[in-house]
């Protein structure tokens, strides 16, 4: 239970010390502005300590022995699943299917849930907003089953057209998925709403929580949805981390997508039976070092509250915003009333790639591109964008750099 309260004041340089990286300088000894969160997120010491102590004194594998290491690496990472599954507010640990982030996520859910319910002139409904993550693994297995997919509106100021959405629901829909937060438009989606409005029509909904749970107070059950996919990389985790979150009856249903070790109750050659979920999802041998950290990030973030994380960095985009502001030419792509810390922008006369990368020759690391994210591109009728995205451990002298870089790119550019 997070008891910490949001107004308490975060101190901030102590946090950035817990952090090496961003002490770095680069380019011949600019301070490094890391601004490219939504992409990954840097790790703190006790992170990468986990990780290196894991293979420094526990490494062994999982489930697989009984000697005193193999027992301490089983306990590692079935840890990390106990609390994952609290942080996000699973029932139960044994909801949680451990991935490797959230593509595997969504992969599994396409191939193990979806696939075998599909039929021709069935549907999957996702959103214009939605990372390729939450768009081509439904593609492709409407493809093999003559399934479509089809996508919701959004509004100019990037807020997702919820009516149209709940609109588009029916009983030709096998599978609706929303993103909870946009990794480009910074947009955080009424998913407790759209549940709702699946629910009514018998549609399970799945929520792409990528750039949610580092960054909001997350509980699934409260939230509604069937399924959650999120991954470590971007919560202070090791890369190759994360998870699914799906309710147990959903999980007891779904045949394995992987086979292999781990996963078996019995095999014999003529066929085998399966593990419960969620072994029978985990095929092979885990990242093990990787949930080690993951679930010291977590331990991390609780530690400071996600509440507090979430005001802090609504600070930090109320600021970063209106200074962008102060940029002439500068376009804010996404404006919706309610978002995270996510800047996308272009400027005028300006290639979004020329921009990041007079940015980066002053220290400041933004993304540009079209982010995994062409339907949105294309919906905006833009090529590519720059995207500032904040964590907590930004400051507002951070967000000042942006701006003077910014400045000095576009009088170049210009
Ligand atoms: N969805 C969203 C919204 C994302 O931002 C990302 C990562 N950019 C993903 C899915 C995919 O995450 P991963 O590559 O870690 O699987």
């Amino acid at each position: 239970m997070n008891v910490v309260l949001a107004e308490t004041p975060l101190d901030i340089a102590a946090l950035r010390a817990q952090f090496p990286l961003l002490a770095r300088t680069v380019h011949g000894g600019k301070p490094l502005v890391y601004l490219d969160n939504a992409n990954t997120a840097q790790k703190p010491v006790c992170v990468i300590e986990a990780v290196d102590r894991f293979y420094r004194e526990r490494n062994a594998n999982v489930s697989r022995a009984v000697h005193a290491l193999g027992e301490e690496a089983t306990g590692l990472y079935e840890g990390a699943r106990d609390v994952l599954a609290r942080f996000i507010g699973a029932g139960s640990a044994r909801e949680l299917v451990l991935t490797s982030g959230t593509t595997m996520a969504t992969n599994l859910v396409a191939y193990s849930y979806l696939l075998p319910r599909l039929a021709p002139g069935d549907v999957v409904l996702t959103t214009v907003m939605e990372h390729h993550a939450n768009i081509v693994p439904w593609q492709i297995v409407c493809q093999r089953t003559g399934a479509r997919v089809v996508a919701a509106p959004i509004h100019a100021n990037g807020e997702l057209d919820v009516a149209a959405f709940i609109g588009m629901l029916g009983p030709q829909v096998k599978l609706a998925c929303v993103t909870h937060v946009s990794n480009v438009l910074g947009t955080i989606n009424p998913v407790a709403e759209l549940a709702a409005a699946c629910r009514k029509h018998g549609v399970p909904l799945l929520v792409d929580g990528s750039q949610a749970v580092p960054h909001l107070p997350v509980d699934v059950r409260a939230l509604g949805c069937d399924f959650y996919a999120f991954t470590g990389h971007k919560m202070c985790g090791p890369t190759g981390t994360g998870g699914l979150w799906a309710r147990r009856e959903i999980l007891a249903q779904m045949p394995p997508f992987f086979g292999g070790g781990e996963m078996i109750r019995e095999v014999r050659i003529e066929g085998s039976t399966f593990a419960d979920p969620p072994a029978r999802f985990e095929a092979g041998t885990p990242n093990i070092a990787g949930f080690a950290g993951l679930a010291e990030a977590v331990r991390f973030l609780e530690g400071i509250g996600m509440a507090r994380i979430a005001a802090r960095e609504q600070d930090l985009l109320r600021y970063a915003t209106a200074r962008l502001r102060e940029v002439p030419g500068l376009r804010i792509i996404g404006e919706a009333p309610h978002k995270a810390a996510v800047i996308s922008f272009m400027v005028e006369g300006a290639h979004a790639h020329d921009l990041a990368t007079l940015l980066d020759l002053e220290g400041v690391a933004v993304r540009s591109g079209h982010h995994c994210a062409h339907p949105l591109m294309r919906y905006y009728d833009v090529p590519a964008t720059c995207r500032a995205s904040f964590a907590f451990y930004n400051t507002e002298a951070e967000a000042d750099a942006l701006l003077d870089a910014l400045l000095k790119a576009r009088a170049l550019l210009a």
